[in-house]
Formats: structure tokens, C-alpha cells, sequence
């Protein structure tokens, strides 16, 4: 062991590795994982990680001296390097891209430097702004200096005239910052005791805890998932070990936090997402190293926290697509990882979801680990789900975008002084190719995929594997000439309502407005309140709003997003349609909702109608095997964008005639069949023109390897981007 691997952050040069000497007198302590101090060129010396050991050296190269150990306690593991490198492998992705993504590169600067707190001393002789700032410094109790001003919203400056007149009083040591210090008010309480029900499901799961494939929970919004969890929880404590919680949402971790920390207590709970500070970071990474966290909850990037002495690891809301990081690489998914880690350190994995993941599902039941709860807590009733048939366009009621019976709704909601939901489901592109008299859309005859309109070359064209058709004269279903390209925007159906409904209170959400940081939340609140009697949305609107004064849930338009370009568009569309649908009556009101629809006998709409997730499953699981996607196949997406309209796709297609020249050479016909290269859905992002090519692989994991060590060491022109993408969660 002559040598190490040290991970540095160079300005310009950006997260990179390099070899440096061990002196002797270092060997005996040195650790991977540990903090170090190198020479590194004109920058003098820089903080790097030890991530690797090695006896030789290429001759040609001459290593400096590791300076100094910073800390000798290390912040990772080898095991823990370990998964990232497997990670790495199976993300087709560069270990440095993963190391740089999962261990927070400022933990190296925040090391060696010495942090501010402040601690309240009195309030005599304080302003009354000043003495908000002091009461919630008595609440926090003492608290790093930096990250006390970020939550306080205040100054250096009115923070120093805060000492200068003995109010608070500075600390130079460190302490651990623990970002949940703010709910310091937060009552402890006992668990909830189980329903029939809620036991039973517990008692199974419990039988079950040492299976090494996932368990899937599938119980109905409000059935008492969490409640189930919290119980689990409470026992795996007890056995001294430690619990990893994943929400996919930030918001909705948070809300998670409170709701751990009010049952477990504030010491033992930690909080990890992408947007807590360095500081915070910094600290729970130690904590969690160190053993003195008992339950970590957080989005996706928990899953490279450190936990150590893990027991159990649960994924909630686990059909969510946010638990896949689409951009930039590494594109993992954090459910795939939580199971890696479930394997890894033999403790169970949990899934839990209203409306499953169909993979999940298909395999949890073939796994026998698939428990149910299809009854609310309480027996609380469902909303009343009504279908409106908009293919009746030719009658009066259903020419305007708000059909007559949708409206009558609206009015009355509006009268009892309820509150209402719209959604309009914009991931809709306005192109796919519909029949109004029948429903029925034109798809690509090989890939079972709605075709996408193309006005400039006037085709149909299908985005997976490039077949091309003009546009039918007739609906090949029931010869009508009614077929049109369909779509419609956000801002004119707010147009439109305000028109209809000139004296109610209307408010929009829709990516349009995520541009102004915070705005949602602040309209979402607004909402919660009250103080919004209509409020429009796209999908964002769909998930954890929980506002007991909702009775009414509209869906305009219903169609659009199973006519997305994508196999998994049905799926997508029925868990958006369960979920806004479980938006409705969640207080003493029982709740409508009305989907209007273009296709009422569509089955995923049937299905959400009747809120039988397992009617959906079974057609659409048949859809599935019949045409060789997941989880019959693996999809690995190949993105190839440039520029340069032209060079794109010949690059593309250079790409394609290579993987199917190798493939047959290396024998994995069998298992890999590619398609492609077409144009992406969405064909140009950003200036850059996109084709994509989509591999499927028949779960052989040798033609997984294949594919990634293909793209491992292809090298690409400079005005040539390349992304892969193992397990895509769409494919627009
Ligand atoms: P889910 O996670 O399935 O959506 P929750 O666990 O959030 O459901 O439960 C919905 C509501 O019902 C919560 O307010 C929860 O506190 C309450 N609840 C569920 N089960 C129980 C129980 N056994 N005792 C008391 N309250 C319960
Ligand atoms: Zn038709
Ligand atoms: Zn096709």
C-alpha cells in the first residue's frame, strides 16, 4: 500500500482523481473515506477524499505526498464505495460522475473550518424585531451561526448588534447542526393503535421481513399506510438498528420529518434532500456516520446518505417518477438502489403506494409479498367518480371545453361555498391523432404507441421506431371523418372559466409559474386557506393536497395523457386520475369528481372510474408481455443530440449500425433488440436536435453488462452529445 486514490475539486477542472505518495509514518493511519490535505500544482494545497489504495504506479507518472490527514474518523466506507461503483456499472455511467453526485464535495472545505453558533442569553434592551429573532433563538436553543441567519431571515450585522448589546453570545467550537432543531416545539406522541385491518397487513408484513425481495404495500390513499410503517419502525428501533424512509418529494419528506419526529422523537430523526445547506449536510453525513442518527427520511439522494446499521427501508409513494434523476448523470433510480442496499445489508425493503408501480406489482405478487389494504381508515368513503362522454360533440351540452354537466357542478360547488379542483392535464402534446366521433387514436401498428403529427412534413410519424404513415382520411375504427389532431392549453381554459365564472376566485399553477421560486407553495397555501374558491392546475396539483373544504374535482380532459407517445402512458395516466380523483371529500363532505373523456370505455379510464387498480393491472400487464416491455424487457435509451440537425442523426445512425454489428457478434441477438434511431417526441431541447435509440433487453443481465461497456468506451465528436439511459421513466 505505497499509494492512494484521492478525489479532488478543482476550480475548472471539476471533481477528478488522482494518485498521491503515502509517507510512511502515514500508512498505519490512513482510511478511505478519510479527508486529506495535497499539493496540487499552482493551487497550493487542496482537500481531497481518500477513495483508493494501490502498491505500484505507472513509472511515468511521479506522485506528490499526501500532505496531512485532516480527520482521521473517515466520512464513507469501502462497502460504501463499493455500491457507488455499482451504481457506476449499472447506470453506464463514469465512477467519478457518481462519487461526485453522492458525497457532497464541500464536506471537504467545511472540515477544516471552524463554524460560528450563537446562543440566546436575554431579550432585555431589544427591539421588537429584534425580539422575533430572539424568540426563535430560545427556540432552536444554541445553533450554527450561518444557518441560524438563513431561518431567521436576518443579517450579520443585526446579529452582531444583537452581542454588542449582550442579547446573544458567540461560540467558536463546532457543533452539530440538526436541521430539525426547528420544531423544537414538537409535542411527542404514541403510536396509533392499529385497525383490524391495519394489524393484520402488519402482522403479515412482519412474517415476511427476511424475504430479500422487495415487499410491496398496496393500500387505497388514507387506508393508513404510514401508520403501518410507523409500526415497523417502532420495532426495528428497538432492536437497535437503523431506518432509511424515502418520499419522493421534498415537500412531501418533510412533512414526513415532523410527522417521524413527533412519534420517535427530534434527537433520533434526520432529514436529507438536495436542498438542505452544506452545513446541514455536513453534520447529519457525520451523525449517520457515526451511528447517532436512528432514522433518516428523505427525496431520492437519501439513498447515498450513509446510514449505517441499516434495518429497514421503506419507499413510499413509490410509483413516483421523481425517484429517478432524469439529468444530469448518474440517472439512477433510488427505488433500484434501495433494493441493491436491501441486498446489500440484508435488510428488508418496503414499497408502498396507492397505486403501485406495475413492475412492482407484477413482482411482488409473483414474489408472494404483496399485502393490500383496499378500505380508508375509518371506512371514510371514496369520492363518487362520474364519466362525461365528450364524443357526443355534436350535442350542445358538450361543445364547450367545460361540458354543461361540468359546469352545473361548478356552480353549485361554488354556491355551498366549497372548494374546487380543475385539472388540465397539459403533458399532453397537442398532437396525437384522435377520432372524435369514436375515441379511438391512430398508434404505431409495431409498438402499440399513439402516432405523433408532424404539420411541417405533414406525417404521422411513431417516435419508437420511425414508422411513418399520412394522415388517414377515415378513423380506421368506425369510418367517420371526425379524426383531429387534439390539444389545448392551460392559460386558455383559465381564460375560459374566469369567463364562465367572472365572480369566483381563480388561480393557476402550471409550470409557467415554478419560475418564480416559491410561487406554488405560496398559491398552495392561499388555497388551503380559503382564499381560492377555483384552482387550475397541471398534474402538480394532483399529489398530497389535502384540503378537507375540496368537494369537487374536475378532469377536462381526461384522454390526454394516456395518448402520450409512451408505452407507459396508460399507467401514468390512471395513477394521476386515482390520485387527483383521491384529492375530493378527504374532510366530513363527501367529494365529486368528473373526468370528461373523449374514450370512455378506455380501460385505464374505466378502471380509475371505478378506482379498481387491479382491473388495471390485469389488462395492462397483458399489454406488456404481448409487446415485449417492462417488466418483460429492460429499455436502455440512447439520447444522441447536436446542434446540428444533420450531424445528430448521423451520428445516431453510425451509433445504431455499430450496437447491431456488435450484437450479433458478441451473441446477443437473442437478448437485445434496437430501435431506432427516430427523433425524439420532444425534437429539440435547448438548441440541440434529438434522436434517440431504444434498446430492449430480454432482463438478460450479460446484455446489460454488453451495452455498458459498449458506450464505456465510445467517444463521441465534441459537438456530439451522448446520454444513456438504463430503465428511462418515459421516453418523450
Ligand atoms: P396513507 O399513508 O395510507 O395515505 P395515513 O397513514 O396518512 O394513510 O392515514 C390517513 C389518516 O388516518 C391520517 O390522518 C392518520 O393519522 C389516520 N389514521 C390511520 N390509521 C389510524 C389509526 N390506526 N388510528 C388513528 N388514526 C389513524
Ligand atoms: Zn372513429
Ligand atoms: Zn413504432
Amino acid at each position: 500500500m505505497n499509494y492512494a486514490l484521492v478525489l479532488v475539486n478543482i476550480k475548472g477542472l471539476g471533481v477528478k482523481t488522482f494518485s498521491y505518495l503515502i509517507p510512511d509514518d502515514m500508512k498505519e493511519k490512513i482510511k478511505i473515506g478519510q479527508a486529506v490535505l495535497v499539493p496540487f500544482g499552482r493551487q497550493g494545497l487542496v482537500n481531497a477524499f481518500v477513495v483508493g489504495f494501490s502498491d505500484y504506479l505507472d513509472e511515468s507518472i511521479k506522485a506528490k505526498k499526501i500532505n496531512k490527514i485532516l480527520d482521521e474518523t473517515p466520512l464513507f466506507s469501502l462497502k460504501y464505495l463499493k455500491l457507488l461503483e455499482w451504481v457506476a456499472n449499472y447506470y453506464c455511467c463514469d465512477f467519478v460522475t457518481v462519487l461526485n453526485m453522492a458525497i457532497p464535495m464541500k464536506l471537504i472545505d467545511k472540515n477544516s473550518k471552524t463554524e460560528f453558533s450563537v446562543e440566546y442569553v436575554k431579550s432585555e434592551g431589544a427591539t421588537k424585531r429584534q425580539l422575533e429573532i430572539l424568540e426563535k433563538l430560545k427556540q432552536t436553543g444554541r445553533f450554527p451561526l450561518i444557518d441560524f441567519e438563513r431561518i431567521a431571515k436576518t443579517t450579520r450585522a443585526t446579529m452582531k448588534k444583537l452581542e454588542s448589546i449582550g442579547c446573544v453570545k458567540f461560540h467558536t467550537d463546532e457543533i452539530y447542526r440538526n436541521p430539525l432543531s426547528i420544531f423544537s416545539d414538537i409535542k411527542q406522541e404514541p403510536l396509533a393503535t392499529l385497525s383490524k385491518e391495519q394489524e393484520e397487513v402488519y402482522l403479515q408484513i412482519k412474517k415476511k421481513l427476511n424475504s430479500p425481495n422487495p415487499l410491496l404495500l398496496h393500500g387505497v390513499t388514507a387506508s393508513g399506510k404510514t401508520e403501518v410503517y410507523f409500526k415497523l419502525i417502532d420495532d426495528v428501533i428497538k432492536q437497535g438498528k437503523n431506518v432509511l424512509f424515502l418520499a419522493p418529494e421534498i415537500a412531501l419528506a418533510s412533512q414526513l420529518t415532523k410527522r417521524l419526529a413527533r412519534k420517535f422523537g427530534v434527537e433520533d430523526v434526520a432529514i436529507w434532500h438536495s436542498s438542505i445547506s452544506d452545513g446541514e449536510k455536513y453534520d447529519v453525513w457525520k451523525r449517520l456516520y457515526n451511528n447517532e442518527i436512528k432514522i433518516l427520511a428523505g427525496a431520492r439522494s437519501a439513498v447515498f446518505a450513509p446510514l449505517q446499521n441499516i434495518g429497514l427501508i421503506i419507499v413510499d409513494e413509490e410509483h413516483e417518477s421523481a425517484y429517478k434523476q432524469t439529468n444530469p448523470a448518474p440517472r439512477y433510480d433510488a427505488r433500484t438502489i434501495a433494493k441493491k442496499l436491501s441486498q446489500y445489508y440484508k435488510a428488508p425493503l418496503i414499497l408502498g403506494s396507492a397505486t403501485p408501480d406495475i413492475s412492482s406489482y407484477y413482482y411482488a405478487s409473483n414474489n408472494n409479498n404483496l399485502f393490500e389494504m383496499l378500505k380508508r381508515y375509518n371506512n371514510a368513503p371514496m369520492a363518487k367518480i362520474k364519466v362525461i362522454n365528450m364524443q357526443e360533440y355534436g350535442k350542445a351540452a358538450y361543445k364547450s371545453v367545460i361540458s354543461k354537466p361540468l359546469q352545473t357542478e361548478i356552480t353549485e360547488t361554488l354556491n355551498n361555498q366549497k372548494q374546487i379542483i380543475l385539472l388540465i392535464n397539459r403533458r399532453g402534446f397537442s398532437t396525437y391523432t384522435q377520432c372524435k366521433a369514436c375515441g379511438h387514436v391512430i398508434e404505431c401498428p409495431n409498438c402499440a404507441i399513439p402516432m405523433i403529427w408532424h404539420a411541417a412534413d405533414k406525417k404521422l410519424k411513431c417516435h419508437y421506431c420511425g414508422q411513418e404513415s399520412s394522415f388517414p382520411d377515415e378513423c380506421p375504427n368506425c369510418g367517420s371523418d371526425a379524426l383531429r389532431n387534439s390539444g389545448m392549453g392551460t392559460q386558455k381554459i383559465e381564460m375560459l372559466i374566469k369567463e364562465l365564472y367572472p365572480d369566483a376566485k381563480i388561480e393557476r399553477i402550471d409550470s409557467d409559474i415554478l419560475t418564480r421560486k416559491n410561487a406554488h407553495i405560496e398559491v398552495l397555501n392561499r388555497f388551503q386557506k380559503g382564499e381560492i374558491d377555483i384552482l387550475v392546475g397541471t398534474q402538480m396539483i394532483a399529489k398530497g393536497l389535502d384540503n378537507p373544504n375540496v368537494t369537487l374535482v374536475g378532469v377536462i380532459s381526461a384522454d390526454a395523457s394516456f395518448n402520450l407517445p409512451d408505452f407507459r402512458a396508460a399507467e401514468r395516466g390512471f395513477q394521476l386520475l386515482t390520485q387527483v380523483a383521491g384529492r375530493a371529500g378527504r374532510g366530513a363532505y363527501t367529494g365529486d369528481v368528473i373526468f370528461q373523456t373523449y374514450n370512455p370505455d378506455f380501460y385505464a379510464l374505466e378502471s380509475a372510474k371505478e378506482q379498481n387498480y387491479e382491473k388495471f393491472y390485469n389488462t395492462e400487464i397483458t399489454a406488456r408481455e404481448e409487446f415485449d416491455y417492462p417488466p418483460f424487457s429492460q429499455i436502455i435509451r440512447v439520447i444522441i443530440s447536436c446542434e446540428n440537425n444533420f450531424r445528430a442523426e448521423k451520428s445516431a445512425m453510425e451509433i445504431a449500425m455499430r450496437l447491431n454489428t456488435m450484437t450479433d457478434k458478441f451473441g446477443f441477438s437473442e437478448y437485445l433488440s434496437i430501435l431506432g434511431p427516430s427523433p425524439c417526441v420532444i425534437e429539440r431541447l435547448n438548441g440541440f436536435f434529438r434522436f434517440q435509440i431504444l434498446i430492449k433487453n430480454k432482463l438478460n443481465e450479460k446484455g446489460h453488462s454488453f451495452v455498458s461497456k459498449f458506450f464505456d468506451k465510445i467517444t463521441m465528436p465534441k459537438d456530439i452529445r451522448l446520454a444513456v439511459d438504463v430503465d428511462p421513466i418515459d421516453i418523450l
